[in-house]
């Protein structure tokens, strides 16, 4: 059966790693005799050039009438002094919204050969490192009100972070559910020593937990986790957390594995459909290059066969296919360690699409 995924490149690198995406589904589509049908969306600054809208209606019913959506990255330095309902980031919330995936898988796995390329301490990486984060992705204070007003002596401003017992409960039993079929251990981060939205987190969490025995469930403040995951990140599998906490440990998280060039990500919500995406951003300061590393898009495409279209066996050979191209010693620059071949964003792309056998 035709599969029909919605591409949205976006801005900076955006079209370069989703054009390496491109190869590897097309390598996985003559592997397995399927066929994928795509259709390419405007979404973000590329949407703002040609509609004057990050995100123009066409795009979401496309997207809502895929199997899965593959997206680049989003936003850029001339788009930056544009209102906060007209920028890039504005479309990326709202297709994420219009899409309703509220959990944001984020797996950070450290190829072993990849291992001088993280910053940890030799001790600390014996065995690898497994973690995967769980953002909440559509709530919080991302998305609660904005304001700013005139006040004597200047302005003020403020963002509102809210949730409800029901944005909370549906993530929380999907990272159970995620914990269950990986290590059994769920760590809930959060600031419930001084944020009221949290302490709502965490009576749901331990509601919840009676409903899971056999996983075990930690909880820990955000500013203790951001230091833990330096000093021992394997006490971590599951962590689940709230938007932007959870923005800022996956950005964290992504040093571990080397780059955030390495990683990706599944945002999914309650039927099949999901979005795929890697998790760093446009990075202008490198687009149009040809120096960015596009496994963090392959990877999330890995993800795209395994969660939204059924196909492991595809998954896992792309995932072998990267390790592969990694043991033969090709890099992009973000990666590059002594002696081994540095490469283009095109030839990684080519590479890895060659592998997949
Ligand atoms: P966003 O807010 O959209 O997440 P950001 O501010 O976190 O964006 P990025 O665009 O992710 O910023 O870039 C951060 C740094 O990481 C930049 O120096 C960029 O060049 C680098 N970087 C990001 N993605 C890659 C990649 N795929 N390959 C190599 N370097 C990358
Ligand atoms: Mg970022």
């Amino acid at each position: 059966m035709n599969k029909k995924i919605a591409l949205m490149p976006g801005d900076g690198v955006g079209p370069e790693i989703v054009k390496q995406g491109i190869k590897i589904l097309d390598a996985v589509s003559a592997k397995y005799n399927c066929v994928f049908e795509y259709k390419e969306l405007l979404m973000g600054g590329i949407a703002i050039e040609k509609t004057g809208h990050p995100l123009p209606q066409e795009t979401i019913n496309a997207c809502k009438e895929s199997d899965a959506v593959l997206l680049g990255a989003v936003g850029g330095w001339k788009w930056d002094n544009l209102p906060g309902h007209l920028r890039p980031e504005a479309g990326l919330l709202g297709i994420r919204k219009a899409l309703g995936v509220f959990a944001n898988l984020r797996p950070a796995i450290l190829f072993p050969q990849l291992k001088s390329a993280s910053f940890l301490r030799e001790g600390v990486l014996e065995d690898g490192i497994d973690v995967m984060i769980i953002r909440e992705l559509i709530g919080g204070i991302y998305f609660g009100e904005k304001k700013r007003v005139d006040i004597e002596g200047g302005q003020k401003a403020w963002d509102v972070m809210a949730y409800s017992t029901h944005e909370i409960e549906r993530i929380t039993r999907r990272a159970y559910e995620t914990a269950r079929k990986r290590s059994k251990k769920l760590t809930m981060v959060d600031k419930a020593n001084v944020l009221e939205s949290s302490r709502l987190w965490r009576e749901v969490v331990m509601g919840i937990s009676g409903e899971y025995p056999d996983v075990e469930t930690n909880y820990m403040y955000v500013d203790n986790a951001a230091m833990q995951l330096i000093r021992n990140p394997k006490q971590f599998d599951v962590i689940v957390t709230e938007n932007m906490f959870g923005d800022i440990l996956s950005d964290e998280a992504s040093m571990l594995t080397g780059s955030l060039g390495m990683l990706p990500s599944a945002s999914m919500g309650e039927g099949k459909i999901g979005l795929y995406e890697p998790i760093h951003g446009s990075a202008p300061d490198i687009a149009g290059q040809d120096k960015a590393n596009p496994i963090a898009t392959i990877m999330s495409i890995a993800m795209m066969l395994r969660y939204s279209l059924d196909m492991e066996a595809a998954a896992s050979d792309i995932e072998r296919a990267v390790s592969k191209v990694l043991d033969k010693g090709y890099r992009t620059a973000d990666i590059m360690q002594e002696g081994m071949d540095l490469v283009g964003t095109e030839r990684m792309g080519d590479l890895i699409a060659e592998n997949i056998c």
